[in-house]
């Protein structure tokens, strides 16, 4: 509500209600949401025939706090999931090869070779 300091009129400030939708399932965030980035892809190798299209996003994307949500978001994106990683802030991505180029994600915590599962 507003109010007056010595007459003059000052405006409550008005909360963001912009609502954050998640990138999963695309339902309002109700507080803080789960910010997901992808790891700068110039750290990766990759192919130098690869451009444009496969060019990742890095983020941030914002989620629910629930990796279900997660995992929907990648597997919209068509990316592979490594079942030896969990979810976290920071995604690496992983070249796939094929004959149709794509992209697993990674947190990079573990030291053996990835299991990259759709996600
Ligand atoms: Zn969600
Ligand atoms: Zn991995």
């Amino acid at each position: 509500m507003p109010f007056d300091i010595n007459g003059i009129r000052i405006p409550t400030i008005q909360r963001d209600n912009v609502a954050i939708r998640c990138r999963g399932c695309g339902e309002v965030i109700d507080g803080a949401p789960f910010r997901v980035n992808v790891m700068d892809i110039t750290s990766v190798e990759i192919p130098p025939s690869w451009s444009g299209p496969t060019t990742l996003n890095p983020g941030p994307f914002q989620l629910h706090a629930d990796p279900a949500c997660a995992r929907r978001w990648m597997r919209e994106r068509g990316n592979l999931f490594c079942r030896k990683s969990a979810i976290r802030e920071l995604m690496r991505p992983i070249v796939v090869p094929g004959e149709t180029p794509r992209w697993g994600l990674c947190d990079g915590f573990h030291h053996d070779d990835h299991e990259l599962v759709p996600a």
